[in-house]
């Protein structure tokens, strides 16, 4: 398994070479792009100096518009204007109603599970919206970097689920991007503070940005982060502090609940405005322009502010208390939080948050910028300029998997904050005599329930051997690899029949529209074969050259003579040789059956000496 990690495709045949990458923070209000250059990771500006690009897609009759300028536009042209897509991608039709009625979009009402958005410029779904905002931020890289990327490395929130990651997949796809890989934000951001350099401990990550909160518990181990636990909240951040900041502004100002829309958004600048500047002052000044037309004038100070938003912070405490709880950490065991978002700039929150772990929080990277620097640095390993200092990330997987057994009850397989990639399997048995089928319902959730949790996907095992119930049995594994993309196999052991299925995101395009919008991009798609073939074949040759060598050690010595233990050992060399530096699938192949010709003899006598030392001191007869 630890071998598969990191044979990432695209890990470089030729290190000499730089290659070109980067790192994607693709953000619900802003997003990013970061490369490493002369070894040093940063953020990249526009044209005008700006690092953060706003997540706002506009559609108009004469192209797409992504940006502040379509942020800009959002009011004037809410239809058209896409804000907060993060929100919506890998989501279903169904998950609208959740979602709550703040849209203001017009969804088109297709039939097809994926929602999409109508706008002057004909429908859009989330992906392509997502798919825009990626393409500016690729095309400033380039052109920054002067050449085209190999390959880029996509942050997601830890808690996003199968249909989530893949859909940002498809988006990446759609803008023309090889995803080396996408990586958890909070992992990201403990990579940009190098702790992975670090001694081994428990580092917590505390990001609070504008409508959402997630803390996430890493260990790092030996060199390799792990992440024990995520948790949060999705409808908690910045704009909650302006809400409580603008109610203060009403009451003192004896503004009413019924106020005009424009005044309500006004108040809701001036709080935000107020906020922000309080972070480098102990008071700020505030004027509000009355609907009668008169003014009123205040001030706001830091202990008002913060009796007003305390019990905001408090809520994420409680979200760290019970992330730590689900790890099995004290706060005290907790050696670094890393924090990241615009609203750890507010004081009282590193205050608050430095209180309860007991250490003064890292705030040195921009909280706007350190998930964008992790990003690129790891994308800058996975391209392959790195080989020395291969970086091995895991993550876990959000929620629980399992599958529906009898009364519409879940098991689950894999329990939520697993660590990935990860392989389980579990045994079931038939129902009925002479049952040859079986359903099998993925799930994912916490629930015990089927109607409470979410459908993966459906198949079925036929073929089973008619037996009473009961006496078939039928073994159901579960892995998930390090994107947090599952598949599933179900397999009967009396006769070894089996079923199995890539789990396809429920919500995702399907397979017709994602070619359909890919007519494109068709040569990138078979260069991801190409690189997973031979991303496999190299797994495929690590495990001969492991098995042959432990062989070796074992009777190479009885076994072999020098002449042949030389010509064996040649072409294990050989091989590792070819492994290491081919650059297609079928050479590797290739070698490995020229190894295995090579070894043909010695496998034999292996065979035959285990069969001898099987049958010393039994009598023949016992065998038959
Ligand atoms: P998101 O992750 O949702 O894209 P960000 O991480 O960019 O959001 O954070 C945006 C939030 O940070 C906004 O609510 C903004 O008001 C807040 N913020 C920015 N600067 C400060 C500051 N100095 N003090 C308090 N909050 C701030
Ligand atoms: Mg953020």
């Amino acid at each position: 398994m630890a071998f598969l990690q990191i044979a990432e495709p695209g890990q470089s045949d030729a290190p000499h070479q730089h290659r070109l990458a980067a790192g994607i923070d693709l953000g619900t209000t802003n997003s990013l792009v970061a490369t490493v250059r002369s070894g040093v990771a940063e953020t990249l500006p526009d044209e005008d100096g700006e690092h953060l690009l706003p997540s706002v897609v506009r559609y108009t009759p004469d192209g797409v518009i992504v940006g502040a300028a379509a942020r800009d536009a959002g009011v004037e042209d809410p239809h058209n204007t896409i804000a907060s897509v993060k929100r919506l991608i890998g989501r279903g039709v169904d998950d609208l109603k959740t979602l709550g009625d703040a849209l203001p979009y017009r969804f088109v009402d297709s039939g097809s599970a994926v929602p999409r958005i109508q706008t002057v410029a004909g429908p859009v779904s989330a992906v392509e919206v997502s798919a825009e905002i990626l393409r500016v931020l690729a095309q400033r890289a380039e052109k920054t970097l002067g050449g085209e990327l190999t390959g880029v490395v996509i942050t997601v929130p830890a808690y996003f689920d199968d249909a989530q990651r893949q859909a940002t997949k498809d988006a990446a796809k759609l803008a023309g991007l090889k995803v080396f890989r996408l990586l958890n934000e909070p992992t990201a951001a403990a990579v940009a503070y190098g702790l992975d350099r670090e001694a081994d401990g428990v580092h917590a990550i505390y990001d609070l940005g504008g409508g959402t909160f997630d803390i996430s518990v890493l260990r790092l181990n030996r060199g390799v982060f792990e992440v024990m636990a995520t948790g949060g909240d999705s409808a908690l951040g910045g704009d909650d502090f302006d809400r409580a900041v603008a109610g203060w502004i009403m009451q003192q100002a004896g503004i009413g609940g019924d106020a005009a829309p424009g005044l309500l958004r006004a108040l809701m600048d001036k709080a935000r405005a107020a906020k922000e500047a309080l972070a480098g002052r102990a008071s700020v000044p505030v004027a509000v322009d009355l609907p009668d037309g008169g003014k009123w004038e205040g001030q706001l100070d830091r202990e008002t502010f913060n009796t007003l938003v305390d019990p905001l912070i408090r809520k994420t405490i409680s979200a760290c208390r019970r992330a730590l709880r689900d790890a099995g950490v004290t706060p005290e065991e907790v050696k670094d939080v890393v924090m990241v978002g615009g609203s750890t700039r507010a004081l009282r929150v590193r205050e608050k948050v430095g209180e309860f772990f007991g250490t003064e929080p890292l705030v040195d990277i921009d909280p706007d910028r350190v998930v964008a620097i992790g990003a690129a640095l790891q994308a800058d390993v996975l391209a392959g300029n790195k080989p020395e200092d291969e970086m091995l990330l895991l993550d876990v997987i959000p929620l629980s998997l399992g599958i529906e057994t009898m009364g519409g009850l879940v098991e689950k397989i894999i329990p939520r904050n697993t660590t990935i990639p990860v392989a389980r399997a579990q045994e079931f048995t038939t129902l009925k005599d002479g049952q040859t089928a079986m359903a099998i319902h993925v799930l994912q959730g916490e629930r015990e329930l089927v109607s409470d949790c979410r459908t993966l996907a459906r198949f079925e095992l036929r073929g089973i051997p008619p037996m009473v119930a009961g006496a078939a049995r039928i073994r159901v594994t579960f892995s998930v690899d390090a994107d947090g993309l599952l598949h599933v196999e179900a397999e009967e052991l009396s006769q070894g029949v089996k079923a199995d299925i890539e789990v396809k995101p429920s919500y995702g395009l399907t397979d017709e529209e994602i070619a359909d919008m890919l007519k494109s991009s068709i040569e990138h798609a078979g260069e991801d074969l190409e690189a997973r073939r031979l991303a496999e074949q190299k797994v495929e040759a690590a495990r001969v050259v492991e098995a042959l060598q432990s062989a070796l050690a074992a009777d190479g010595d009885e076994l072999l003579d020098g002449n042949e233990r030389e010509r064996v050992e040649a072409a294990l060399d050989e091989l590792r040789r070819v492994a290491e530096s081919a650059t297609d699938a079928e050479a590797i192949k290739r070698s490995i059956g020229a190894l295995e010709k090579t070894c043909e003899f010695y496998v034999e006598r292996r065979m035959n000496s285990n069969i001898r030392k099987a049958m010393a001191g039994h009598k023949v007869d016992e065998f038959e």
